[in-house]
């Protein structure tokens, strides 16, 4: 396992491939960024961003989707994995918004995961990219980077990983890292066939001077 201070030299250099990481959902708002992000679950984000635009158009706010029902939601997110489902936490999320939140989205960790369809990892990308507020979300990428660079064990649970994280890494590089390590996920370190061979941060990762061995 890496100490702290490694982990923090580590995702810096990850942060320093890309100086300029940020989501890629598009959205406007608070409330079209907890949209979007309940819509990435388990799918593309490029599939997400084909379909928002003509959903926020007839679903503007909070209000106008917890006047709707599911089946009138449907239509425009179908292309979205799980449409049936996040259809129905769609329109509970309106609802719960109006009912309890007056129509705005919250800015904490505690009310974000009180939303339907929302969980601990969605609501740190919505608290960074929504509002500014440091949090830092562990998806697959940012999990399996961390383990095989051993910021985290490979038994770790997601909590454990986000603590390893935001243990080493200073708040200010919380939101920048999230991005960061997601695109180091996609570009270099793949869960298949990572690029072991040409990263940046092969001196300091025992999996990836392991795997050039063998592969
Ligand atoms: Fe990932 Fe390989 Fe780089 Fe290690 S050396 S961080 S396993 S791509």
């Amino acid at each position: 396992m890496l100490t702290p201070a490694k982990s923090r030299l580590a995702i810096e250099k990850i942060i320093a491939l890309y100086p300029n990481a940020v989501g890629s959902l598009t959205a406007r708002s608070p409330f079209e960024i907890v949209v979007a992000v309940l819509l990435s679950a388990q799918a593309t984000d490029v599939s997400v961003n084909k379909a928002t635009p003509a959903l926020f158009e007839r679903f503007p706010d909070p209000a106008a989707l917890a006047a709707a029902t599911a089946l009138e939601v449907e239509p425009y997110i179908k292309q979205i994995g799980l449409y049936h489902n996040k259809a129905k936490y769609l329109v509970a999320l309106g609802q719960k918004l109006e009912t309890d939140f007056n129509g705005v989205v919250p800015h904490t960790m505690t009310e974000l995961t009180q939303l339907p369809g929302v969980g601990r990892k969605s609501a740190s990308v919505v608290l960074g990219d929504a509002f500014g507020i440091p949090a830092f979300a562990v998806d697959t990428h940012v999990s399996r980077i961390a383990k095989r660079l051993q910021i985290a064990a490979e038994q770790a649970s997601v909590r454990q990983v986000e603590t390893a994280i935001t243990t080493a890494l200073p708040k200010a590089e919380w939101i920048h890292g999230h991005h960061a390590m997601i695109n180091f996920g996609r570009d270099i370190c793949h869960a298949q066939k990572p690029a072991c061979q040409t990263c940046p941060l092969l001196p300091m990762c025992a999996f990836g001077q392991s795997y050039v061995q063998t592969h």
